[in-house]
Protein backbone atom coordinates (compact mmCIF):
# COMPACT_ATOMS: atom_id res chain seq x y z
CA UNK A 1 0.00 0.00 0.00
CA UNK A 2 1.69 3.24 -1.38
CA UNK A 3 0.37 6.46 0.75
CA UNK A 4 -0.10 9.72 -1.67
CA UNK A 5 -0.12 12.96 -0.81
CA UNK A 6 -1.52 15.24 -3.86
CA UNK A 7 -0.60 18.52 -4.67
CA UNK A 8 -3.30 20.07 -6.38
CA UNK A 9 -6.26 17.43 -5.93
CA UNK A 10 -8.83 19.66 -7.12
CA UNK A 11 -7.06 20.17 -10.11
CA UNK A 12 -6.62 17.77 -13.80
CA UNK A 13 -3.86 15.43 -12.42
CA UNK A 14 -5.27 15.98 -9.08
CA UNK A 15 -8.46 14.89 -9.89
CA UNK A 16 -6.70 11.96 -12.45
CA UNK A 17 -4.76 10.30 -9.15
CA UNK A 18 -7.66 10.25 -7.24
CA UNK A 19 -9.39 8.69 -9.50
CA UNK A 20 -6.85 6.11 -9.82
CA UNK A 21 -7.07 5.73 -5.93
CA UNK A 22 -10.21 4.72 -6.04
CA UNK A 23 -9.54 2.30 -9.13
CA UNK A 24 -6.41 0.49 -6.94
CA UNK A 25 -8.03 0.54 -3.39
CA UNK A 26 -5.58 -1.99 -2.28
CA UNK A 27 -2.40 -0.25 -3.48
CA UNK A 28 -2.53 3.51 -3.08
CA UNK A 29 -4.44 5.37 -0.30
CA UNK A 30 -4.48 9.37 0.04
CA UNK A 31 -3.13 10.47 3.48
CA UNK A 32 -2.32 14.39 2.21
CA UNK A 33 -4.53 17.02 0.27
CA UNK A 34 -4.29 20.53 -1.02
CA UNK A 35 -6.05 22.62 -3.34
CA UNK A 36 -6.32 26.37 -4.06
CA UNK A 37 -10.37 27.74 -4.07
CA UNK A 38 -12.40 24.60 -5.03
CA UNK A 39 -13.83 24.46 -1.62
CA UNK A 40 -16.49 22.36 -2.99
CA UNK A 41 -14.53 19.58 -4.22
CA UNK A 42 -11.68 19.86 -1.65
CA UNK A 43 -15.10 18.98 0.48
CA UNK A 44 -16.06 15.81 -1.40
CA UNK A 45 -12.34 14.35 -2.17
CA UNK A 46 -12.22 14.50 2.06
CA UNK A 47 -15.27 12.72 2.44
CA UNK A 48 -14.36 10.10 0.04
CA UNK A 49 -10.87 9.32 0.77
CA UNK A 50 -10.52 10.88 4.76
CA UNK A 51 -6.90 11.88 4.12
CA UNK A 52 -5.20 12.77 7.40
CA UNK A 53 -3.98 16.29 6.56
CA UNK A 54 -5.58 19.01 4.19
CA UNK A 55 -4.02 21.97 2.95
CA UNK A 56 -5.36 25.34 0.83
CA UNK A 57 -3.42 28.34 -0.52
CA UNK A 58 -5.20 31.03 0.80
CA UNK A 59 -4.16 30.87 4.98
CA UNK A 60 -7.97 32.61 5.40
CA UNK A 61 -10.05 29.78 3.73
CA UNK A 62 -8.71 27.36 6.53
CA UNK A 63 -11.82 28.68 8.47
CA UNK A 64 -14.23 28.30 5.81
CA UNK A 65 -13.05 25.28 5.33
CA UNK A 66 -13.60 23.82 8.66
CA UNK A 67 -17.17 25.32 8.97
CA UNK A 68 -18.04 23.20 5.61
CA UNK A 69 -16.72 20.44 7.20
CA UNK A 70 -18.65 21.10 10.39
CA UNK A 71 -21.71 22.25 8.73
CA UNK A 72 -21.85 17.72 7.13
CA UNK A 73 -24.08 15.13 8.00
CA UNK A 74 -21.81 12.68 10.57
CA UNK A 75 -22.84 9.68 8.57
CA UNK A 76 -21.51 11.22 5.43
CA UNK A 77 -18.29 12.62 6.66
CA UNK A 78 -15.16 10.83 7.45
CA UNK A 79 -15.05 9.16 11.37
CA UNK A 80 -11.89 11.21 11.55
CA UNK A 81 -11.43 14.96 10.06
CA UNK A 82 -7.85 15.91 8.89
CA UNK A 83 -5.68 18.09 10.13
CA UNK A 84 -6.34 21.41 8.25
CA UNK A 85 -3.30 23.72 7.02
CA UNK A 86 -3.31 26.93 5.12
CA UNK A 87 -0.95 29.12 3.06
CA UNK A 88 2.81 28.36 2.29
CA UNK A 89 3.68 26.76 5.57
CA UNK A 90 0.33 24.51 5.16
CA UNK A 91 0.80 23.62 1.81
CA UNK A 92 4.46 22.34 2.47
CA UNK A 93 3.62 20.50 5.32
CA UNK A 94 1.04 18.77 3.38
CA UNK A 95 4.05 17.67 1.33
CA UNK A 96 6.44 16.57 3.90
CA UNK A 97 3.38 14.72 5.22
CA UNK A 98 5.26 12.22 7.48
CA UNK A 99 3.29 9.20 6.30
CA UNK A 100 3.31 9.56 2.65
CA UNK A 101 5.36 7.76 0.70
CA UNK A 102 4.84 9.49 -2.85
CA UNK A 103 3.84 12.95 -3.49
CA UNK A 104 2.08 13.74 -6.78
CA UNK A 105 2.43 17.22 -7.58
CA UNK A 106 -0.26 18.68 -9.82
CA UNK A 107 -0.22 22.36 -8.47
CA UNK A 108 0.13 24.64 -11.64
CA UNK A 109 3.01 26.78 -11.48
CA UNK A 110 5.84 28.09 -9.84
CA UNK A 111 3.05 28.33 -6.69
CA UNK A 112 4.33 24.27 -6.66
CA UNK A 113 8.31 25.48 -6.24
CA UNK A 114 8.11 25.60 -2.52
CA UNK A 115 5.60 22.50 -1.80
CA UNK A 116 8.14 20.38 -4.19
CA UNK A 117 11.24 21.51 -2.37
CA UNK A 118 9.34 20.54 1.20
CA UNK A 119 9.04 17.23 -0.33
CA UNK A 120 12.29 16.83 -1.64
CA UNK A 121 13.95 17.81 1.86
CA UNK A 122 11.60 15.28 3.54
CA UNK A 123 13.24 12.69 1.26
CA UNK A 124 9.57 11.60 -0.50
CA UNK A 125 9.58 10.01 -4.33
CA UNK A 126 8.03 12.60 -6.34
CA UNK A 127 5.43 11.98 -9.28
CA UNK A 128 6.56 15.31 -10.90
CA UNK A 129 3.66 16.82 -13.19
CA UNK A 130 4.56 20.32 -11.80
CA UNK A 131 6.98 21.09 -14.51
CA UNK A 132 7.05 24.64 -13.83
CA UNK A 133 9.26 24.04 -10.97
CA UNK A 134 11.88 22.15 -12.15
CA UNK A 135 12.40 24.75 -15.29
CA UNK A 136 12.26 27.67 -12.76
CA UNK A 137 14.31 25.96 -10.19
CA UNK A 138 16.43 23.34 -11.82
CA UNK A 139 19.55 24.56 -10.56
CA UNK A 140 18.22 24.62 -7.09
CA UNK A 141 16.18 21.55 -6.86
CA UNK A 142 18.71 19.00 -8.29
CA UNK A 143 21.16 19.64 -5.63
CA UNK A 144 18.73 18.96 -2.83
CA UNK A 145 17.41 15.48 -4.72
CA UNK A 146 20.91 14.49 -4.54
CA UNK A 147 21.32 15.68 -1.20
CA UNK A 148 18.03 13.73 0.09
CA UNK A 149 17.89 10.52 -2.62
CA UNK A 150 14.42 11.83 -3.64
CA UNK A 151 13.28 10.39 -6.62
CA UNK A 152 11.67 12.19 -9.42
CA UNK A 153 9.32 10.17 -11.12
CA UNK A 154 8.03 12.12 -14.70
CA UNK A 155 4.18 12.28 -14.98
CA UNK A 156 4.37 14.14 -17.46
CA UNK A 157 3.69 11.89 -20.68
CA UNK A 158 6.38 12.86 -22.69
CA UNK A 159 9.56 12.32 -20.19
CA UNK A 160 6.97 9.48 -18.71
CA UNK A 161 7.51 7.51 -22.14
CA UNK A 162 11.22 8.85 -22.39
CA UNK A 163 11.49 7.40 -18.49
CA UNK A 164 9.50 4.22 -19.80
CA UNK A 165 11.45 3.79 -22.73
CA UNK A 166 14.88 4.10 -20.41
CA UNK A 167 13.54 0.77 -18.30
CA UNK A 168 13.81 -1.24 -21.17
CA UNK A 169 17.23 -0.68 -22.40
CA UNK A 170 20.53 -2.12 -20.57
CA UNK A 171 20.66 1.26 -19.45
CA UNK A 172 18.46 1.20 -16.82
CA UNK A 173 20.41 0.05 -13.79
CA UNK A 174 22.28 3.22 -14.55
CA UNK A 175 19.49 5.76 -15.80
CA UNK A 176 19.80 8.46 -13.41
CA UNK A 177 16.14 9.43 -12.63
CA UNK A 178 16.55 13.24 -11.52
CA UNK A 179 20.19 14.25 -11.35
CA UNK A 180 20.91 16.22 -14.53
CA UNK A 181 24.24 13.50 -14.89
CA UNK A 182 23.60 12.65 -18.93
CA UNK A 183 22.09 9.17 -18.80
CA UNK A 184 24.84 6.59 -20.53
CA UNK A 185 23.73 5.62 -24.15
CA UNK A 186 20.94 8.63 -24.33
CA UNK A 187 21.98 9.89 -27.98
CA UNK A 188 19.17 12.07 -28.11
CA UNK A 189 15.48 12.52 -27.40
CA UNK A 190 12.44 13.46 -29.37
CA UNK A 191 9.70 14.78 -27.84
CA UNK A 192 6.18 15.01 -30.14
CA UNK A 193 3.51 17.56 -29.58
CA UNK A 194 0.25 17.72 -30.29
CA UNK A 195 0.77 21.11 -32.55
CA UNK A 196 -2.24 22.31 -29.85
CA UNK A 197 -5.43 24.08 -30.84
CA UNK A 198 -4.15 26.25 -33.24
CA UNK A 199 -1.78 23.67 -35.37
CA UNK A 200 -4.76 23.70 -38.41
CA UNK A 201 -5.10 27.17 -38.22
CA UNK A 202 -3.39 29.74 -40.89
CA UNK A 203 -0.66 32.01 -39.25
CA UNK A 204 -3.18 35.17 -40.44
CA UNK A 205 -6.09 33.86 -38.82
CA UNK A 206 -4.03 33.61 -35.73
CA UNK A 207 -5.09 37.20 -34.90
CA UNK A 208 -8.86 35.80 -34.54
CA UNK A 209 -7.76 34.00 -31.74
CA UNK A 210 -10.00 34.01 -28.68
CA UNK A 211 -9.86 32.41 -25.44
CA UNK A 212 -12.35 30.10 -25.88
CA UNK A 213 -10.38 28.38 -28.97
CA UNK A 214 -7.05 28.16 -27.24
CA UNK A 215 -8.42 26.45 -24.47
CA UNK A 216 -10.15 23.98 -26.64
CA UNK A 217 -7.31 20.97 -27.08
CA UNK A 218 -7.37 18.74 -30.13
CA UNK A 219 -6.45 15.67 -28.19
CA UNK A 220 -5.82 16.04 -24.48
CA UNK A 221 -8.12 17.00 -21.25
CA UNK A 222 -6.37 19.48 -19.26
CA UNK A 223 -6.01 22.38 -17.05
CA UNK A 224 -6.57 26.23 -18.88
CA UNK A 225 -2.69 27.05 -18.50
CA UNK A 226 -1.35 24.17 -20.10
CA UNK A 227 -4.02 23.92 -22.23
CA UNK A 228 -2.49 27.10 -23.64
CA UNK A 229 0.58 26.82 -23.54
CA UNK A 230 0.24 23.75 -25.72
CA UNK A 231 -1.61 25.98 -28.21
CA UNK A 232 1.54 28.31 -28.85
CA UNK A 233 3.89 25.39 -27.91
CA UNK A 234 5.46 27.18 -24.79
CA UNK A 235 4.16 23.70 -23.21
CA UNK A 236 6.83 22.09 -25.46
CA UNK A 237 9.15 24.83 -24.96
CA UNK A 238 9.41 24.21 -21.10
CA UNK A 239 9.05 19.98 -21.27
CA UNK A 240 12.89 20.50 -23.50
CA UNK A 241 13.83 22.77 -20.74
CA UNK A 242 12.52 19.66 -18.29
CA UNK A 243 13.92 16.85 -20.26
CA UNK A 244 17.28 19.00 -20.08
CA UNK A 245 17.33 18.44 -16.16
CA UNK A 246 15.67 15.35 -15.72
CA UNK A 247 17.86 13.30 -17.92
CA UNK A 248 21.03 15.48 -17.81
CA UNK A 249 21.18 16.13 -22.56
CA UNK A 250 22.68 19.26 -23.92
CA UNK A 251 19.81 21.61 -26.14
CA UNK A 252 21.02 20.51 -29.56
CA UNK A 253 20.12 16.82 -28.39
CA UNK A 254 16.68 17.53 -27.67
CA UNK A 255 13.98 17.86 -30.55
CA UNK A 256 10.59 18.71 -31.17
CA UNK A 257 8.04 17.02 -33.70
CA UNK A 258 4.64 17.70 -34.42
CA UNK A 259 2.69 14.31 -34.15
CA UNK A 260 -1.02 15.43 -34.19
CA UNK A 261 -2.11 12.03 -33.26
CA UNK A 262 -0.84 12.23 -30.13
CA UNK A 263 0.17 8.37 -29.81
CA UNK A 264 3.57 8.60 -29.68
CA UNK A 265 4.20 10.02 -26.21
CA UNK A 266 8.03 10.47 -27.29
CA UNK A 267 10.97 8.87 -28.63
CA UNK A 268 14.47 7.98 -27.23
CA UNK A 269 17.45 7.15 -29.51
CA UNK A 270 20.71 5.17 -28.34
CA UNK A 271 24.03 5.08 -28.89
CA UNK A 272 23.50 2.49 -31.23
CA UNK A 273 21.43 4.31 -33.48
CA UNK A 274 18.30 2.54 -32.26
CA UNK A 275 14.99 4.56 -31.47
CA UNK A 276 12.61 3.20 -28.94
CA UNK A 277 9.10 4.61 -28.28
CA UNK A 278 6.00 4.70 -25.95
CA UNK A 279 2.60 4.26 -27.81
CA UNK A 280 -0.88 4.59 -26.28
CA UNK A 281 -4.46 6.65 -26.14
CA UNK A 282 -3.63 10.29 -25.20
CA UNK A 283 -4.59 9.65 -21.14
CA UNK A 284 -3.05 11.01 -18.46
CA UNK A 285 -3.67 8.51 -16.58
CA UNK A 286 -1.64 5.80 -17.46
CA UNK A 287 1.92 8.36 -16.93
CA UNK A 288 0.43 9.11 -13.40
CA UNK A 289 -0.21 5.38 -12.82
CA UNK A 290 3.32 4.67 -14.29
CA UNK A 291 4.62 6.88 -11.44
CA UNK A 292 2.28 5.38 -8.73
CA UNK A 293 2.98 1.66 -9.55
CA UNK A 294 6.62 2.42 -10.76
CA UNK A 295 8.95 -0.25 -10.77
CA UNK A 296 5.97 -2.13 -11.58
CA UNK A 297 3.19 -2.48 -13.93
CA UNK A 298 -0.69 -2.37 -13.02
CA UNK A 299 -3.30 -4.79 -14.70
CA UNK A 300 -5.85 -2.12 -15.83
CA UNK A 301 -8.89 -2.76 -17.83
CA UNK A 302 -8.25 0.48 -19.95
CA UNK A 303 -9.04 0.68 -23.47
CA UNK A 304 -6.15 -1.09 -25.46
CA UNK A 305 -4.74 0.95 -28.09
CA UNK A 306 -5.54 -0.36 -32.06
CA UNK A 307 -3.04 0.88 -34.28
CA UNK A 308 -5.81 -0.06 -37.13
CA UNK A 309 -8.51 2.15 -35.64
CA UNK A 310 -5.53 5.24 -35.62
CA UNK A 311 -4.81 4.54 -39.09
CA UNK A 312 -1.40 6.61 -39.83
CA UNK A 313 0.88 8.29 -37.64
CA UNK A 314 1.96 11.68 -38.87
CA UNK A 315 5.04 13.60 -38.37
CA UNK A 316 6.22 17.19 -39.20
CA UNK A 317 9.24 19.81 -37.85
CA UNK A 318 7.22 22.36 -36.06
CA UNK A 319 7.08 26.08 -38.06
CA UNK A 320 9.30 28.50 -35.67
CA UNK A 321 7.08 31.10 -37.29
CA UNK A 322 4.24 29.73 -36.24
CA UNK A 323 5.24 28.79 -32.64
CA UNK A 324 7.73 31.62 -31.75
CA UNK A 325 7.61 30.09 -27.84
CA UNK A 326 9.82 27.48 -28.89
CA UNK A 327 13.07 29.48 -29.73
CA UNK A 328 11.97 31.79 -26.57
CA UNK A 329 12.21 28.43 -24.52
CA UNK A 330 15.29 26.69 -25.89
CA UNK A 331 17.07 29.77 -26.01
CA UNK A 332 15.99 30.39 -21.87
CA UNK A 333 17.06 27.19 -21.54
CA UNK A 334 20.26 27.46 -23.05
CA UNK A 335 21.47 30.96 -21.26
CA UNK A 336 20.78 28.83 -17.93
CA UNK A 337 20.69 30.40 -14.59
CA UNK A 338 18.27 32.43 -14.13
CA UNK A 339 17.06 32.48 -17.30
CA UNK A 340 14.26 30.08 -17.25
CA UNK A 341 12.88 31.56 -13.99
CA UNK A 342 12.37 34.90 -16.03
CA UNK A 343 10.91 32.88 -18.91
CA UNK A 344 8.48 30.51 -17.03
CA UNK A 345 7.42 33.65 -14.65
CA UNK A 346 6.63 35.82 -17.67
CA UNK A 347 5.02 33.49 -19.67
CA UNK A 348 2.40 32.42 -16.85
CA UNK A 349 1.90 36.26 -16.15
CA UNK A 350 0.70 36.84 -19.98
CA UNK A 351 -1.53 33.50 -19.87
CA UNK A 352 -2.71 34.64 -16.91
CA UNK A 353 -3.39 37.98 -18.44
CA UNK A 354 -4.59 35.92 -22.09
CA UNK A 355 -7.10 34.34 -20.08
CA UNK A 356 -8.40 37.60 -18.67
CA UNK A 357 -8.62 38.80 -21.90
CA UNK A 358 -6.44 41.62 -20.92
CA UNK A 359 -4.26 40.85 -24.02
CA UNK A 360 -4.46 39.07 -27.18
CA UNK A 361 -2.90 35.52 -27.69
CA UNK A 362 -0.11 37.16 -29.84
CA UNK A 363 0.80 39.51 -27.19
CA UNK A 364 2.50 35.84 -24.81
CA UNK A 365 5.60 35.93 -27.25
CA UNK A 366 5.80 39.41 -27.11
CA UNK A 367 5.94 39.95 -23.26
CA UNK A 368 7.73 37.11 -22.89
CA UNK A 369 10.59 38.15 -25.35
CA UNK A 370 11.00 41.18 -23.97
CA UNK A 371 11.37 40.59 -20.34
CA UNK A 372 13.80 37.61 -21.11
CA UNK A 373 15.84 40.46 -23.53
CA UNK A 374 15.84 43.24 -20.07
CA UNK A 375 17.48 39.89 -18.09
CA UNK A 376 19.70 39.21 -19.68
CA UNK A 377 22.12 41.96 -17.81
CA UNK A 378 21.15 40.65 -14.45
CA UNK A 379 21.37 36.89 -15.39
CA UNK A 380 22.23 34.89 -12.51
CA UNK A 381 24.54 31.53 -13.32
CA UNK A 382 24.08 29.44 -10.21
CA UNK A 383 20.67 31.19 -8.68
CA UNK A 384 19.93 30.34 -4.86
CA UNK A 385 16.12 29.73 -4.29
CA UNK A 386 15.85 33.48 -2.58
CA UNK A 387 17.62 34.87 -6.36
CA UNK A 388 14.33 32.42 -7.87
CA UNK A 389 12.05 33.49 -5.92
CA UNK A 390 12.71 37.52 -6.64
CA UNK A 391 13.67 37.29 -10.80
CA UNK A 392 9.69 35.55 -10.59
CA UNK A 393 7.94 38.41 -8.66
CA UNK A 394 10.13 40.77 -10.89
CA UNK A 395 9.38 39.27 -14.37
CA UNK A 396 5.47 39.08 -13.25
CA UNK A 397 5.85 42.48 -13.03
CA UNK A 398 7.87 43.48 -15.24
CA UNK A 399 4.96 42.04 -17.86
CA UNK A 400 2.23 43.53 -15.83
CA UNK A 401 3.85 46.81 -16.69
CA UNK A 402 4.49 45.89 -20.19
CA UNK A 403 1.09 44.54 -20.95
CA UNK A 404 -0.73 47.71 -19.49
CA UNK A 405 1.35 49.52 -22.01
CA UNK A 406 0.33 47.31 -24.71
CA UNK A 407 -3.22 48.02 -23.77
CA UNK A 408 -2.72 51.77 -23.47
P1 LIG B 1 -5.25 22.66 -13.12
O1 LIG B 1 -5.39 24.11 -13.37
O2 LIG B 1 -6.29 21.74 -13.62
O3 LIG B 1 -5.10 22.41 -11.54
C1 LIG B 1 -4.20 23.16 -10.77
C2 LIG B 1 -4.26 22.78 -9.31
O4 LIG B 1 -3.40 23.66 -8.58
C3 LIG B 1 -5.65 22.95 -8.70
O5 LIG B 1 -5.80 22.01 -7.67
C4 LIG B 1 -5.59 24.36 -8.10
O6 LIG B 1 -6.48 24.56 -7.04
C5 LIG B 1 -4.16 24.37 -7.59
N1 LIG B 1 -3.61 25.70 -7.48
C6 LIG B 1 -3.73 26.72 -8.37
N2 LIG B 1 -3.05 27.80 -7.94
C7 LIG B 1 -2.49 27.44 -6.76
C8 LIG B 1 -1.69 28.13 -5.81
N3 LIG B 1 -1.30 29.40 -5.99
N4 LIG B 1 -1.30 27.48 -4.70
C9 LIG B 1 -1.68 26.21 -4.49
N5 LIG B 1 -2.46 25.50 -5.33
C10 LIG B 1 -2.86 26.12 -6.46
O7 LIG B 1 -3.81 22.27 -13.67
P2 LIG B 1 -3.35 20.88 -14.30
O8 LIG B 1 -3.76 19.76 -13.42
O9 LIG B 1 -3.68 20.85 -15.73
O10 LIG B 1 -1.76 21.04 -14.23
C11 LIG B 1 -1.05 20.90 -13.02
C12 LIG B 1 0.43 20.80 -13.35
O11 LIG B 1 0.64 19.58 -14.05
C13 LIG B 1 0.94 21.91 -14.26
O12 LIG B 1 2.24 22.23 -13.87
C14 LIG B 1 0.95 21.29 -15.65
O13 LIG B 1 1.93 21.83 -16.49
C15 LIG B 1 1.27 19.84 -15.30
N6 LIG B 1 0.78 18.88 -16.29
C16 LIG B 1 -0.57 18.75 -16.47
C17 LIG B 1 -1.07 17.84 -17.39
C18 LIG B 1 -2.53 17.62 -17.53
O14 LIG B 1 -2.94 16.71 -18.26
N7 LIG B 1 -3.38 18.41 -16.92
C19 LIG B 1 -0.16 17.05 -18.24
C20 LIG B 1 1.23 17.24 -17.93
C21 LIG B 1 1.68 18.13 -16.99
P3 LIG B 1 -8.02 25.09 -7.25
O15 LIG B 1 -8.50 24.52 -8.54
O16 LIG B 1 -8.69 24.51 -6.02
O17 LIG B 1 -7.96 26.57 -7.22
Amino acid sequence: MKALSVLGSTGSIGTQTLELAEEFPDRFKVVALTAGNNLDLLVQQICRHAPEAVAVSDPERVAALRERLDALDPAKRPARLPELLGGNEGLCAAAAWSSADLVVTGIVGCAGLLPTLAAIKAGKDLALANKETLIAAGPVVLPELEKSGSRLLPADSEHSAIFQCLQGTPYAETARLSTGVPTPGLRRIQLTASGGAFRDWAPEDLIKATVADATSHPNWSMGRKITVDSASLMNKGLEVIEAHYLFGLDYDQIEIVIHPQSIIHSMVELADSSVLAQLGWPDMKLPILYCLSWPERLETPWRRLDLTEVGSLTFRKPDPARYPCMALAYAAGRAGGTMPAVMNAANEQAVALFLDEQIHFLDIPKLIDGVCDRHRVDLMGAPSLDDVLAVDAWARQAVREAAALVAA
